[in-house]
């Protein structure tokens, strides 16, 4: 058998290792074309030596000498800048893996998009961000996009063989993050290293805090919006601190289907790798008995607002996905930065969308220049407060 090429942008990330993890055990079926990451170049190096890229590239160029050096007498090329990681995405691939963390993966997903192959899509905020742009250039250059995000996965997998038509309602689960149980006084003292403790998952930093803020779901919400467009109303979230349920829908004729598996990003991400056949992996087979209770509650959005922002975004539509997203970002950096208590992360979000109404986007440029003013806006109003 040929072996299936793969790009994989963000390879040394928590989704990007995960994927390289399931690509390890079954070798032979796969050729990799370009592995990316930010700044992280010894681990960059160590990927590439095992994994054999065409080529590996680094976004933050200023580390190329250091990703050289360590690849010295060996076959493959290295680049640095955002050039290089665009020229890397589109690179043609038959599949991508888009694990960049925030609307920096944009411009490298757009890029494989426009290459028409197929897309396993974790980087939910170049979709939050881009929307009906993203969405269109799938549709113009004959691209394929699967959902990585488990929820979406979930859907995607419940949605097969089904018309869009008879779905009465899709239900997002979300675990809760690490302080469902707080109380909003509790929540201001929240630190930055109780906020990345997941209870369920193993994330990087910023998913796991916009996890712990419900900021997660909100993105979540929004990028459902676009992948199943079955119009917000029909969109819900229900909190499951389990995370064994990942997502359902419930189908016109009251049937609901759910899909459920242990919390390993490697089961959302294998069924993108083996779509749409499956393959083996070694993660852990459900045991329900074991785990004896699966619980359901309705959120809590006095306390954890972010996801009726995100709704009032996707509802308001145009740039305002792309603001909320931007602002979000900066506001996480800060919270991480201990530049700002944790409550402050959405408070400021909210802040920043009250003051913008701009128009919808028609290009990846116009939604870059969004992302670009809204984080300008963000870094001066926390300057100012
Ligand atoms: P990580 O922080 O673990 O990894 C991020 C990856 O992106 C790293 O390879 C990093 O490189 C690279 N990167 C960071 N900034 C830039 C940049 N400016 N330009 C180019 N590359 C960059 O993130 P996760 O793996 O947790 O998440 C990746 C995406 O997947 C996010 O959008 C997240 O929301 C989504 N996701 C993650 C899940 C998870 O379980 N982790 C689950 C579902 C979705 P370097 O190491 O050099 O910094």
């Amino acid at each position: 058998m040929t072996p299936r090429s793969i790009s994989i942008l963000g390879a040394t990330g928590s989704v990007g290792s995960s994927t390289l993890d399931l690509i390890r055990r079954d070798r032979e079926h796969w050729r990799v074309v370009a592995l990316t990451a930010n700044g992280n170049a010894a681990e960059l190096a160590k990927l590439a030596r095992e994994f054999q890229p065409e080529v590996a590239v680094l976004a933050d160029e200023a580390k190329l000498p250091e990703l050289r050096d360590a690849l010295a007498g060996t076959a493959i090329e290295t680049a640095g800048g955002t050039q290089a990681l665009l020229e890397a995405a589109g690179r043609g691939a038959a599949l991508t893996i888009a694990a960049i963390v925030g609307c920096a993966g944009l411009a490298p997903t757009m890029a494989a998009i426009e290459q028409g192959g197929t897309v396993a899509l974790a980087n939910k905020e170049a979709l939050v961000s881009a929307g009906d742009v993203m969405t269109a250039a799938v549709t113009k250059h004959g691209a394929t996009l699967l959902p990585v995000d488990s929820e979406h996965n979930a859907i995607f997998q419940c949605l097969a063989g089904n018309d869009l038509c008879d779905v009465r309602k899709i239900t997002l689960t979300a675990s809760g993050g690490p302080f469902r149980e707080w109380s909003a006084g509790q929540l201001e003292t929240a630190t930055p290293q109780q906020a990345v403790r997941h209870p369920n998952w193993d994330m990087g930093a910023k998913i796991s805090v916009d996890s712990a803020t419900m900021m997660n779901k909100g993105l979540e919400l929004i990028e459902a919006h676009h992948l199943f467009p079955v119009g917000l109303d029909k969109l819900t979230i229900i909190v499951h601190p389990q995370s064994v349920v990942h997502s359902m829908v419930e189908f016109a004729d009251g049937s609901t289907l759910a899909q459920l598996g242990q919390s390993d990003m490697r089961v959302p991400i294998a069924s993108t790798l083996a779509w749409p056949g499956r393959m083996e992996t070694v993660c852990d087979s459900l045991d329900l008995a074991k785990i004896g209770e699966l619980t359901f509650e309705q959120p809590d959005e006095r306390r954890f607002p972010a996801t009726r922002l995100a709704r009032q975004a996707a509802e308001a539509g145009g740039a305002m996905p792309a603001v909320l997203n931007a602002a979000n970002e900066v506001a996480v950096a800060a919270f991480l930065d201990s530049q700002i208590g944790f409550t402050r992360i959405v408070a400021h979000v909210e802040n920043v969308l009250s003051r913008y109404s701009p128009a919808k986007p028609a290009s990846l440029d116009d939604v870059l220049m969004v992302d670009a003013e809204a984080r300008d806006c963000a870094h001066m109003l926390m300057e100012t407060a």
